[in-house]
């Protein structure tokens, strides 16, 4: 017999060589229906692997992220295996599960794969599953391994293996297609339901640009076909909502080959949207203490050798500036944090100065492959809402909450109903590779975990995900379609002021370490908007539209009233632009309903004889005809509110 240990700590014992499928039936039917896959002594587990010795367990369904990893990366197997079965010869790279969905990466040799095969592909995958079709694992030793697949053909597979360890390679057989694999997969495929193959791309096998490239088919499958309707549903919105396709049309930025790949420029409505949020983002930070700071966009070499970061980025990002003085090198600076040191360090600093919170927008460029640059989310050149708090070891965690505090004040204001974090903490097994004391870092983790309690924000702790240099959290919030976003990171180091000789001067009149704090809660710049334009589709809240008022004149005639009223209103801080057009009225309305533009002005005779205006809102919403000194008023006032959702 064993013993089984259960999330909840109980323990039941079992014949050894039980599975998790027949451990989850012992508790109940419904659950033995559901189990998808577990995890066996922390290790990712088929629902139908023995269990040999004493062990911890975790039961995934579809419920868990783990679940869903297991059904979708199960359904790129059967994918590959309906592939194989329409097009001979086709050769297989890699086929993980994804954030939703999976893909597969193909080499189609002389073929093209079209939208058309998609479908017959999804067909093929259907009727695969309708078999059932188990996962057989079978332990291979790496001879055998290669042996198959150099008589299969499959130049990429062998690569894989002959970079494996003999004793450790698995392949997984399902009906006729068997592939090289580590596991888990679902018990079998008969719980996949629906298929939609999504799309179709390029990737570089390795994601190595000088290496072939391959076919990547996306694909997303459920247990249910009304899961997958209603995903369709969605995807369609998240179309819509794109920021891509929303950043072009409401002109707020562009991408320039001739500038560069994945160098975002800000076009001037982009400009304003960025500038406001900034604006505010400094409002805030300055009544939380933070004093700005403004840094080069280089940096001599030598700070990034002191700091770390060249061994990073050195080799694999944007290489050294050099300049006509022999020797001297710069980098385009892929961190603040190194200028940041150097400020803390220009002058003594005590205890009593502490903390020290020094924010920048600060622009860094990171080298990232033309394949992987998408929109504004992965991008060359980015601006981090990036700060470094500079302080003693005990007040840590006051700091992560007035951080948190920050967060919640904007996303209110942003209207982002909810977020939530994940806590990365220390390996429990292994504190050897962790720089800075193990009273510290304890000290540290119990911090961040009280201050997420005390603000009541849902986290969940991973354990060994900690940076080698101190514990951190990081930030996820969900959109209006309940799709979640990873946005930035509060994180300790205890490294940099180790590698800086930062130091402050105690109570003791000694020389003691600040803890340096790293946050930029929101990432960049360029991934908040563009989080924020898929969240609000486009539909700015009115404090932050680059263009608040639209004034559409009925005709020509009322030009000059209209100009007039732009003026004043744009006295009042108010940002409002003209339809000059020579259309009717209807159209510049429906236009402008289009555009998003939150208020409209019509003003025609009777507007100018009584200086006054109609004002609809965007939604068509008519709220009648008013003076313009009550409409800024109102602007004045609703604008306030939106940013005083506290
Ligand atoms: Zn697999
Ligand atoms: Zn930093």
């Amino acid at each position: 017999m064993i013993n089984i240990t259960f999330p909840d700590n109980s323990v039941r014992q079992y014949e050894a060589g039980v599975t998790p499928l027949e451990i989850a039936k012992s508790l109940s039917e419904g659950l033995a229906r559901n189990v998808l896959s577990a995890k066996v002594n922390g290790k990712m587990w088929d629902a139908m692997r023995p269990v040999n010795e004493d062990a911890t367990i975790q039961l995934f369904t579809w419920d868990d992220p783990e679940g869903k990893a297991t059904f979708w990366h199960s359904s790129a197997h059967l994918m590959a295996e309906a592939i194989e079965a329409l097009y001979k010869g086709v050769k297989f790279g890699i086929g993980p599960a994804v954030d939703a969905g999976f893909y597969y990466d193909i080499d189609t040799g002389d073929m093209t794969l079209t939208e058309a095969d998609l479908v017959a592909i999804e067909k093929k995958m259907l009727e695969l599953a309708r078999e059932k079709q188990t996962f057989e694992r079978v332990d291979v030793s790496k001879a055998e391994a290669l042996k198959y697949f150099t008589e299969k053909g499959d130049e990429y597979k062998e690569e894989l293996i002959s970079e494996l360890e003999d004793g450790t390679i698995t392949y997984y057989k399902c009906g006729a297609f068997t592939d090289l694999c580590r596991g888990p997969h679902i018990p079998n495929t008969s719980f996949i339901k629906a298929v939609k193959l999504t799309s179709l791309a390029g990737a570089y096998w390795r994601g190595d640009e000088k290496r072939k490239q391959l076919t990547r088919v996306y694909g997303i499958t459920f247990p249910k076909q009304k899961e997958l309707d209603e995903y369709l549903v969605l995807l369609e919105e998240a179309k819509k909502r794109d920021h891509r396709k929303l950043g072009r049309e409401l002109e707020l930025y562009m991408f320039s080959d001739t500038v560069g790949k994945g160098l975002p420029i800000w076009l001037p409505k982009g400009t304003e949207l960025r500038l406001r949020l900034q604006e505010y983002l400094t409002k805030i930070q300055k009544e939380y203490g933070y004093e700005q700071v403004i840094t080069p966009h280089i940096g001599g070499k030598q700070l990034y050798v002191t700091s770390g970061h060249w061994d990073h980025y050195g080799e694999d990002s944007f290489r050294p500036i050099t300049t006509p003085e022999e020797g001297e090198e710069y980098l385009l600076k892929p961190m603040n944090c190194p200028h940041h040191c150097m400020i803390f360090k220009w002058k003594p600093r005590s205890y009593k100065d502490l903390p020290f919170r020094c924010a920048e927008f600060g622009t860094v460029y990171r080298y990232e492959q033309s394949g992987e640059l998408h929109g504004l989310t992965r991008v060359r050149s980015f601006t981090q809402d990036d700060a470094h708090i500079f302080c003693r070891p005990d007040q840590v965690k006051e700091e992560f909450i007035r951080v948190m505090e920050i967060i919640e004040i904007i996303f209110k204001a942003l209207d982002f109903k909810n977020f939530e974090a994940q806590i990365s903490l220390r390996d429990p097994n292994d504190h050897e590779k962790y720089v800075g004391t193990d009273e510290n870092w304890a000290k540290a983790e119990a911090a961040i975990q009280e201050a997420c309690a005390e603000k009541g924000l849902p986290a969940h702790v991973e354990y060994g995900e900690a940076a080698f240099y101190g514990p951190k959290l990081d930030f996820m919030v969900k959109d209006a379609l309940g799709r979640k976003w990873q946005l930035g990171t509060i994180q300790v180091d205890y490294n940099l002021p180790e590698r800086f000789d930062l130091t402050y001067i105690g109570a003791d009149n000694e020389k003691h370490r600040p803890v340096m704090v790293h946050r930029a809660p929101f990432g960049s710049m360029e991934r908040f908007v563009a989080v924020l334009l898929e969240h609000c589709a486009g539909e700015f809240p009115l404090w932050l539209a680059p263009d608040q008022v639209i004034i559409l004149p009925v005709s020509e005639k009322y030009l000059d009233f209209a100009k007039n009223l732009q003026s004043y209103l744009k006295k009042s801080d108010i940002r409002a632009l003209i339809d000059e057009r020579n259309e009717k009225i209807g159209r510049k309305i429906r236009d402008a309903e289009m555009k998003k533009y939150p208020y409209m002005l019509i003003v025609g005779e009777k507007e100018e004889a009584e200086n006054q205006v109609s004002v609809r809102k965007h939604g068509q919403v008519d709220l009648g005809t008013m003076p313009t000194d009550d409409f800024a008023a109102m602007i004045r006032k609703q604008v306030e509110e939106e940013q005083n959702k506290r």
